[in-house]
């Protein structure tokens, strides 16, 4: 029997309904949520989600602006920025579009975000709060996963989940929160001997590594489910992600389409947590987080 899709597109809609909701009560009552976008060069990529950020900030309620600096700007440049927006009490969240240019320090430049505003949940602080189980904002792709298997109640506890990919931004940060869900974890990598003989065992196998269709249905198990995170362009122009849909959606329990699947999710966990950071600022709980504590 086929796969059940899980349809990440309309799991986004649900979510930002329900956030819409809290975002204008929180304008009702004074505050509006602000976020702001730091852009540094013209990567074309990088461009469009930065406009797909801001279109969707605008459908929700949240507030945004754009800081965009050329591909030769000093980092100092875009630290002052930050600063001056850790400062500006109508921005909630400050995110850096990312890659930066080589010559910047990406680390320096994520950490110097208050951590009350670092909404992609990148800055050290709030990594090492993942890591002890007291996440203040969790990375975003990551967390509308965590949402997507919630929305269909996937069992996490005592599964097997298969992470494929250890980047900062998916790979580990999303092993970490199956960890805390209860779940055995296993981390493949380029360098693991063998893939298919850990993802034959998954029972939720989580793929994100930028090759295209590099699960086939030969490496998944029965009844399976299979989060797919890659986003490739292939050579005629359409879009496929990590894993072979058609094959392995004959095999798997559930599954998610690219597109259509993780990626309407990030964007919407940004939202959630842009608000999540105004209702935080509104209620005065951001106290504890003085930057020269970091
Ligand atoms: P990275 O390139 O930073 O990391 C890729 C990871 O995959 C690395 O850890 C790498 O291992 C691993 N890997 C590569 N090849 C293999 C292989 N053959 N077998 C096992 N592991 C392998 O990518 P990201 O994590 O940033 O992104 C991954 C994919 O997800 C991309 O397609 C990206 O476009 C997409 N993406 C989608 C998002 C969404 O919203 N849907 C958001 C973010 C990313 P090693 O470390 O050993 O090199």
């Amino acid at each position: 029997m086929s796969a059940q899709i899980i349809d990440g597109k309309q799991i986004a809609a649900s979510v930002r309904g329900e956030w819409k909701l809290r975002a204008e009560k929180l304008i009702q009552s004074g505050t509006t949520p602000g976020l702001a976008v730091i852009i540094v060069g013209d990567n074309p990529a990088s461009s469009i989600y930065v406009r797909n950020k801001v279109r969707a900030c605008s459908e929700i309620g949240i507030f945004s602006e754009v800081h965009s600096f050329p591909q030769d700007a000093q980092q100092q440049e875009v630290l002052d920025c930050i600063h001056a927006l850790n400062e500006n009490t109508h921005i909630h969240g400050i995110l850096v579009q990312l890659p930066l240019p080589p010559h910047f320090e990406n680390n320096r430049v994520i950490t110097s975000i208050a951590v009350e505003k670092d909404v992609d949940g990148f800055h050290l602080y709030n990594i090492g709060a993942l890591v002890t189980g007291n996440a203040h904002f969790l990375p975003c792709t990551p967390y509308g996963v965590m949402v997507m298997l919630e929305r269909h109640q996937i069992s996490i506890e005592g599964q097997h989940a298969v992470v494929v990919g250890r980047s900062n931004i998916v790979g580990k940060p999303m092993a970490l929160m199956l960890l805390e869900r209860g779940a055995t974890v296993t981390v493949c990598t380029s360098r693991t001997r063998d893939l298919s003989q850990f993802t034959k065992q998954a029972d939720i196998l989580i793929v994100a590594t930028g090759k295209p269709r590099l699960i086939t249905a030969a490496m998944v198990k029965p009844g399976v489910t299979v989060i797919d995170v890659g986003i490739n362009r292939s050579a005629d122009g359409t879009l496929c992600g990590d894993v072979d849909f058609e094959p392995v959606k004959e095999i798997a329990g559930y599954i998610t389409p690219v597109p259509g699947g993780v990626g309407p999710m990030t964007i919407t966990m940004l939202l959630c947590n842009t608000i999540l950071a105004a209702e935080r600022a509104h209620a005065g709980v951001n106290s504890e987080f003085n930057q020269d504590n970091f």
